[in-house]
């Protein structure tokens, strides 16, 4: 049972709040560094060799959380430009960066390979896409394996069969040869199959299956993969009855089965890399709102400064994210709420049908577990403003990461000067 804390007091929060006024997200350093260095631990106990975690910048693109995990020995995985261009500013480049994108623009290659970036190429088309792009290939490429039937997605990634990402099992084997024969010289093998997945076994098993295609690569064609990447996935316990992923017991799994199936393959040299994004950060981070409304019809609903702009996944996915009212801790949980926005969407709602105390109107609500595709997911529907980001440093202090926007943000788009010419 994995236990719902937030790392502010009630009072704490007022002096916040009264700094940045709500809805904002609130990012926790410390807990952020100790669960990074926890993923390297266990990696690093179990003996798996060349760990290296390159953390999805789509969950929490925020450079200053990217430079924090850099110094916690980070690597950064990209799919965008925008994600490459914050990456250069923390100071992340080379081979610390995997370009994991799909449907990449010509411009994308460039950059990646500007900054050095490892290629991880979505489909065998990519690679005289490459070559048409930035003139060759580089020296390392990795390809993204979409097994198909062979292995079971789950709710949010769904079947693997029905997703865009990824080479066929043959076109693997072509893809490879031809690469060869361009010139590249170092290899790895990536496959992501699941989003939030709290299974250990799961994700053990999606190591193996790597594994085993990786040994059949170097069986048929003499290639040995220099790295396997198991991309990301790995869930975090939204629910307070979840616990967490158990690193240790993955790392072991996977050291296992590298034991069992790269060593005897003469690929125990490989390295294992992974691009977690949820699980590095989304725990340790909150979004910190205001009751503003109450409403009583044939349900009672608590309406927040916050919406849906600021937190998508219930909205989009129906996710569960618990909420607590700060203060009201030990208060009997005996209200049933829908917890809402303001957005003109019937699903904007944090928290459907949930028994929590009584809440009144200036309470401050906390929805949990909003540090990764939280602020991230945000967008400008109805004309709503994305919130700041604060970073709670390990000295207790609160530092603005992202300051909130305004509407001139919002209308910095727009040509007011031609409009009034307009006719
Ligand atoms: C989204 C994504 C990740 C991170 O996924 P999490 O579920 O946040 O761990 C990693 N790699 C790729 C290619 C992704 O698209």
């Amino acid at each position: 049972m994995s236990k719902k804390s937030f790392p502010l007091s009630l009072e704490q929060l007022r002096e916040a709040a009264a700094r940045f006024p709500t809805p904002f997200h609130l990012y926790d350093e410390a807990a952020i560094r100790a669960n990074a260095r926890r993923m390297r631990a266990a990696f690093a106990a179990a003996g798996v060799p060349g760990y290296r975690e390159f953390f999805a910048v789509k969950a929490l693109p925020n450079p200053f959380i990217l430079k924090i995990l850099a110094e916690e020995g980070f690597g950064a995985d990209c799919s965008s430009l925008a994600e490459l261009r914050l990456c250069q500013a923390a100071g992340i480049s080379g081979d610390r960066v995997m370009m994991t994108s799909n449907e990449t623009p010509d411009g994308e290659f460039r950059e990646a390979r500007r900054m050095g970036a490892i290629l991880n190429l979505d489909d065998i088309t990519h690679i005289d896409a490459v070559v048409a792009a930035t003139g060759s290939l580089p020296e390392t490429i990795c390809f993204r394996y979409n097994p198909g039937p062979l292995k079971g997605g789950n709710a949010i990634i769904g079947k693997p069969e029905e997703a865009k990402y990824g080479l066929t099992r043959d076109q693997l084997f072509e893809a490879y040869a031809r690469a060869r024969e361009l010139g590249v010289r170092r290899f790895g093998l990536h496959t992501m199959v699941a989003s939030n997945e709290l299974d250990v076994q799961y994700h053990i098993d999606t190591a193996r299956l790597v594994f085993a295609l990786g040994a059949e690569i170097k069986a048929r064609l003499g290639i040995e993969l220099a790295f396997f990447n198991g991309g990301g996935g790995v869930g975090i316990p939204y629910r307070p009855d979840q616990a967490p992923l158990d690193y240790a017991a993955l790392a072991a799994g996977v050291a296992r089965a590298r034991e069992e199936i790269l060593v005897p393959a003469g690929l125990g040299g490989a390295a294992w890399y992974t691009e977690w994004g949820r699980c590095v950060t989304g725990p340790y981070g909150w979004l910190v709102a205001r009751a503003i409304r109450r409403k009583e019809t044939y349900r009672s609903y608590v309406g927040l400064d916050a919406c849906m702009a600021n937190l998508m996944r219930p909205g989009m996915y129906g996710a569960y994210h618990h909420v607590t009212v700060p203060g009201k801790e030990d208060a009997p949980a005996d209200r049933v709420y829908d917890v809402v926005g303001s957005l003109c969407e019937n699903n904007d709602k944090f928290a459907v049908q949930r028994a929590l105390p009584e809440i009144a109107e200036g309470d401050f609500v906390v929805i949990h577990d909003t540090g990764a595709h939280g602020h991230a997911m945000g967008f400008n529907y109805n004309g709503k403003l994305r919130s700041a980001e604060i970073l709670l440093r390990p000295d207790g202090t609160l530092l603005p990461i992202r300051r909130a926007e305004t509407l001139d943000d919002l209308f910095a788009t727009l040509d007011f000067r031609a409009l009034a010419d307009f006719a």
